[in-house]
């Protein structure tokens, strides 16, 4: 059977690469399955969690945004950061979140609630793959 070669890539580099037989993903435009034979395509990816499925094992990652792009079966994950539940810092993500809880609650100007925003959905998606897994 057909599989799907997999990278996920962050500017410290890979943290990724193995064939699976589906990628669920969530672009900015809605969910995406993508199996074997898939239209090429790139798209902006929410932040939030890929999931890999094999007949073997599956992963999670949490990812902060990116790109997600497909050609001939090879499906590569380009992402500020990209986790793996074991990679999370707990501790980290909880502080990160209450940080980011705290800076969207006082008074300050609307690019800081913007960076409060994302800050805070990057934590709560660490804290939510760990709990998943
Ligand atoms: P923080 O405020 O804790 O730095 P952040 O959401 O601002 O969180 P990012 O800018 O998304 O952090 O990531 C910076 C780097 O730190 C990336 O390499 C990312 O993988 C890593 N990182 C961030 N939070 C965690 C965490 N809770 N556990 C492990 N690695 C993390």
């Amino acid at each position: 059977m057909n599989t799907l070669t997999v990278s996920v890539v962050t500017p410290d580099g890979p943290v990724l690469e193995d064939s699976f037989e589906m990628v669920s993903c969530k672009a900015e435009s809605g969910e995406l399955g993508i199996m074997p034979g898939h239209i090429p395509l790139v798209a902006p990816l929410a932040i939030s969690a890929v999931r890999l499925k094999g007949n073997k094992s599956s992963e999670m990652i949490a990812v902060s945004g990116g790109f997600v792009e497909v050609r001939s079966d090879k499906v590569t994950i380009l992402a500020q950061s990209a986790e793996t539940p074991s990679d999370i810092d707990p501790e980290r993500a909880r502080k990160a979140k209450e940080r980011a809880e705290r800076r969207k609650n006082s008074k300050q100007d609307d690019v800081d609630l913007v960076r409060a925003e994302l800050a805070l959905k990057r934590a709560l998606n660490r804290l939510d793959l760990i709990e998943k897994s």
